[in-house]
């Protein structure tokens, strides 16, 4: 099988150089021809000595993943579903807005965590995405952006991505510290650290590696104000509790490049959304962790049995929080014509985990707003 250069970060990039006997700037010529400017041929590579050239071809290539599908939006939002073989397909969706393009990319075929409320967690769990098929997704959709955009040359299509596809990324951290490299790398995509943001439903242990690795903009998906509510809505709460992800969050800012955690709340019609449990949360945030709040209007999925929260019912919980001073949006809603919106990828999965008629089997439980929480039951 030939090497596939989407791999490798730079470092890396330039230890298969070496191995080939050629100097690390000639890593770095390879690594510009394939990120900056898309290139997959290495006869294009103009700049490239012919002897390296000859002795990549045959033996490595930059290996794009087949593109299944394309739908595009009324509201310009674009989802494109890549193949990663064996029945295997990962979404990712490319956000237009008037100062920024974001891209949302997967980093797991399916999803081990199993949210209620999302759509990739009811499909269940195949395999861990490559640092290659992660960064495919983003090599693609620029590239194809920069040409379909028709964008003067070094204008870049995407600005920022976001690591909120399908899949938990912090639970395929080695794919994904390397495909993060590159996203920052001025050689790569150059991103800054506070444009690429890692999203995770709270995996404690990688939130501190991530910290120390390669500190980018941390989304925490939190959705409930107490770990009663949240071991239903996020299963991995029962390993991880409320009080030990708040402690990460406080580590992580010691090195993250925003000074506050985007905490993510989907507001689920009379389970998690009332100014009760508003009230709640804002005990359980205020003075505790710097944050901001962003509240994602539930989208709705056939298996799921959940409703989105009225509009007034939003607003008035996000009240609650403002008045007492923690900056909360509401998120607009992009691309559900096409299926691309927040916990609506589903992408296809063979699932090995059998999550999916876990779930179908429990019906949601709903708790009432402070009820006994589980370190009482505890004790
Ligand atoms: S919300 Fe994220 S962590 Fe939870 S099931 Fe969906 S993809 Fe997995």
């Amino acid at each position: 099988m030939t090497v596939n250069l989407l791999d490798f970060d730079l470092d890396r990039l330039a230890v298969y150089c070496e191995q080939l006997g050629e100097k690390r700037f000639r890593a770095t010529q390879l690594f510009r021809w394939i990120h900056q400017k898309g290139a997959s041929d290495f006869e294009q590579m103009s700049d490239l000595a012919k002897s390296l050239r000859q002795k990549l071809a045959g033996v490595a290539e930059v290996r794009a993943l087949p593109v299944l599908a394309e739908q595009a939006s009324a509201d310009g939002t674009i989802k494109w579903l890549f193949d990663v073989g064996n029945g295997n397909a990962v979404e990712s969706v490319f956000i237009p807005e008037d100062d920024r393009g974001t891209l949302c990319v997967s980093s797991q075929a399916g999803c081990a965590v199993g949210c209620r409320f999302c759509s990739t967690g009811h499909q269940g769990f195949s395999r861990n995405l490559t640092t290659g098929e992660i960064l495919a997704q983003l090599w693609y959709a620029e590239h194809h952006l920069r040409q379909r955009l028709n964008l003067a040359p070094g204008e870049r299509a995407i600005t920022n991505v976001v690591m909120m596809g399908m899949g938990e990324p912090l639970q395929n951290y080695s794919a994904l510290v390397p495909a993060l490299r590159v996203m920052l790398d001025d050689h790569g995509y150059g991103l800054s650290r506070r444009r690429v943001t890692v999203s995770t439903s709270g995996v404690v242990p990688m939130i501190d590696r991530l910290r120390q690795d390669c500190p980018v903009a941390l989304a925490v998906s939190l959705h409930a104000p107490n770990d009663t509510l949240r071991d239903e809505l996020v299963p991995l709460n029962r390993k991880y509790p409320i009080a030990e992800l708040l402690d990460a969050c406080n580590r992580y800012l010691e090195t993250a490049p925003r000074d506050f955690i985007t905490f993510e709340y989907c507001m689920l019609d009379g389970v998690n959304d009332t100014e009760a449990h508003a009230r709640e949360l804002l005990a359980l945030l205020k003075g505790r962790v710097a944050c901001k709040l962003n509240l994602i209007p539930f989208n709705p999925f056939p298996s799921s049995g959940l409703k989105r929260s009225a509009r007034p019912q939003v607003q008035a919980f996000a009240k609650v929080l403002m008045d007492a001073g923690i900056v909360t949006t509401v998120r607009k809603t992009r691309g559900d014509d096409i299926d691309a919106a927040c916990g609506q990828l589903a992408g296809e999965v063979q699932d090995r985990t059998n999550v999916q008629q876990r779930l179908t089997r429990q019906p949601i439980r709903i708790h009432a707003t402070t009820g006994s929480s589980r370190q009482e039951k505890r004790r």
